[in-house]
């Protein structure tokens, strides 16, 4: 079994950290060393790799400092971009094993021209494509490349635990109630959202299930979110009303 840990970095960034029986981790998008250091030292772990999604410094800061401290770790990033000091280039389709499971190089661009993902059964570190009820900004790639990342994501089996790297649920859900005001989900879904963030507890990881039922940018080919957009865009395909809800979310 793995064990998955957040560790909550600069205002709203989550560093995943997956351990081990043995007291060994791994760390996901790691921009800020200092905490993963407390982390390791209060929990009294052992470093062995850090896995990077895309180049942002926010996911990237603390890698210098890490190795520092465990010079034989192995870095994990995008063969795409321009990681410091990565040992292990991935690129989409490819696979990586931690702690003896299996985990999937999904190429997703969009946010970034070579973001990648990590996927073993029923657990997803998706870096900044998709956050729960919200995806990326489109930074680098196109609204198709973007899109054919999120559909790539659709398409993992609906209990698959969403690892998202910040904590924007409660902002992003009031994007998505302007946009489905009468979806019931998302209504109950705020509530839930209310109270967790009330107790300053994480809204993350999601799934894709709760995703698929609540997120607009997934949900391009609902009636009621081709409604919303129809001032925006007279093409109703689900491309033109994803960059339509995209464009529609960058000035919220
Ligand atoms: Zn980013």
């Amino acid at each position: 079994m793995l064990n998955i840990k957040s560790i909550p970095a600069f205002r709203d960034n989550y560093i995943w950290l997956i351990q081990n029986q043995e007291q060994h981790c791994v760390v996901v998008d790691p921009g800020d060393a200092q905490v993963v250091l407390s982390y390791l030292q209060t929990h009294q772990l052992t470093l062995d790799a850090i896995l990077i999604t895309h180049h942002h410094a926010d996911h990237t800061g603390g890698i210098s400092d890490l190795i520092r401290h465990f010079p034989r770790l192995n870095v994990v990033a995008p063969a795409d971009e321009a990681i410091p000091s990565m040992t292990h280039p991935v690129r989409d389709a490819e696979q990586i094993e931690i702690f003896g499971h299996t985990f999937d190089i999904l190429s997703l661009k969009g946010h970034t021209l070579g973001h990648i993902g990590y996927y073993h059964q029923g657990i997803l570190f998706c870096g900044d494509t998709l956050f729960s009820a919200g995806c990326g900004r489109v930074f680098e790639g196109s609204y198709e490349d973007m899109w054919l990342s999120l559909q790539k994501l659709m398409a993992l089996p609906e209990e698959t635990k969403v690892y998202c790297a910040h904590e924007y649920t409660a902002a992003n859900l009031a994007f998505a109630l302007a946009v489905e005001p009468e979806n019931k989900d998302l209504q109950h879904y705020r509530e839930q959202v209310n109270r967790l963030r009330a107790n300053n507890q994480p809204t993350l990881p999601s799934t894709i299930g709760r995703e698929l039922k609540i997120n607009p940018f997934l949900r391009p080919s609902q009636p009621e979110v081709i409604k919303s957009v129809s001032d925006r865009t007279s093409n109703h395909d689900p491309l033109s009303v994803f960059a339509a809800l995209r464009e529609w979310k960058n000035e919220f």
